[in-house]
């Protein structure tokens, strides 16, 4: 079967990084037609806006997108045009799994971890109150006079918002992931002694979902400081977690430093019909055009893909090869070399080369 899937080129090595995921894809012979549409710095200088309609509805057309990194400028009036994606298409679970392979320097060998981020609220919901403006100073005032809490004059506000709706949502996600790919436990991710109301919340649905899935998978409980420390200490006892956005974001960071950093860290980001896949790492404008980015963490995105699109056996060959590649050594970018100065390292598109000639 065809597949037809938008592809954003994305911005600084976006454009380099993407290029070699589509050729990297294309070379597994499952048949995509690709509808390019531009989003971000590019978007921004052809069309005057950051994040086209026309971006939006292609994905909503074909359901599948392949994204680069996107780079935010300052002062455009998005906090991040990756969270306005991900909010305005509703792809509310953000799927980062976090594993070894052999090659790569880092502390640990044989970690296999999958973070499940909710995507939608918390920290990140763009409700904020600046310091010193009437609203926040009124806002301030209300918050006393309801609480008898005092908050400094001078501070800004952002506003947490977690509700049984998407907490359940999401943590359903993470139980069905983890029987559909026989996992074994999920650990709901917290800080419920601190921010009952909020963290609480997302903990008691947690431990509801949890209840229907008992016998099936185990259900673990972690505060997110202690969290931090045990995924530093003892990676190996954990294998998928559940956690509010915020935590999300800085514990996937985390996990993509486990296994030996961000060029190698894929992503996914998942609504009800509708997915767009994407490495963690950003646009790394210093790199922007000097052929020198990993594309492996892209690459591996498009693995994420084509199981997505059940195109397994397709999925199973680009990971073997990468895998080989990664393993053998040779055709490697600088970040994956024993010396990250060693001259031998490839550029983003002979990485992507070598790849497809292990697939022949
Ligand atoms: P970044 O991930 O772009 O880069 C941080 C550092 O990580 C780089 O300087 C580089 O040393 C390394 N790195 C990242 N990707 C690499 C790769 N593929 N190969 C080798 N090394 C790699 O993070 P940043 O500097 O905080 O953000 C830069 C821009 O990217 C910002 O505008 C930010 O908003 C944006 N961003 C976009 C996304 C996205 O599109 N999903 C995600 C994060 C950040």
């Amino acid at each position: 079967m065809k597949h037809k899937i938008t592809l954003i080129p994305g911005d600084g090595i976006g454009y380099e990084v993407s290029t070699s995921a589509r050729r990297c894809i294309d070379a597994t012979g499952v048949e995509i037609e690709w509808e390019n549409v531009l989003a971000g710095q590019d978007a921004l200088e052809q069309t005057g806006e950051l994040l086209p309609q026309a971006a939006l509805d292609s994905i909503k057309r074909n359901k599948v997108a392949l994204k680069g990194p996107i780079t935010t400028p300052i002062g455009t009036g998005f906090r991040s045009v990756n969270v306005a994606i991900r909010q305005s298409l509703e792809l509310y679970a953000c799927l980062r799994p976090a594993k070894s392979y052999v090659g790569v320097k880092s502390r640990f060998k044989d970690i296999d971890l999958v973070i499940v981020r909710e995507n939608s609220e918390d920290l990140y919901s763009g409700i904020e109150f600046q310091e010193g403006k009437p609203e926040t100073v009124s806002l301030i005032a209300q918050i006393h006079k309801d609480t008898k809490k005092k908050i400094r004059v001078d501070s800004g506000i952002s506003i947490k918002p977690i509700s049984k709706f998407a907490s359940e949502r999401i943590v359903r996600f993470a139980f069905n992931y983890a029987l559909e790919n026989k996992r074994k436990k999920v650990t709901c991710v917290h800080k419920a002694n601190i921010m009952k109301f909020t963290d609480g919340l997302f903990l008691q649905v947690a431990r509801q979902v949890a209840s229907e899935f008992a016998g099936k998978i185990i259900f673990e409980e972690a505060i997110v400081d202690n969290m931090s420390m045990q995924l530093v200490q003892k990676p190996h006892n954990y294998d998928v977690l559940v956690l509010p956005n915020l935590y999300g974001d800085i514990v996937s960071d985390l996990c993509a430093g486990l296994i030996g950093g961000l060029g190698i860290a894929p992503g996914a980001n998942i609504g009800t019909d509708l997915a767009v896949f994407e490495a963690v790492h950003g646009s790394a404008p210093k790199y922007k055009g000097k052929n020198k980015a990993n594309p492996t963490a892209m690459i591996l995105s498009g693995v994420l893909m084509l199981r997505y699109l059940k195109e397994n056996k397709a999925a199973d060959r680009l990971e073997e090869a990468v895998k080989q590649v990664i393993a053998e050594g040779k055709f490697v970018t600088y970040d994956l070399k024993p010396d990250p100065l060693d001259l031998a390292a490839v550029g983003t598109s002979q990485m992507a080369d070598a790849i497809i000639e292990k697939m022949k």
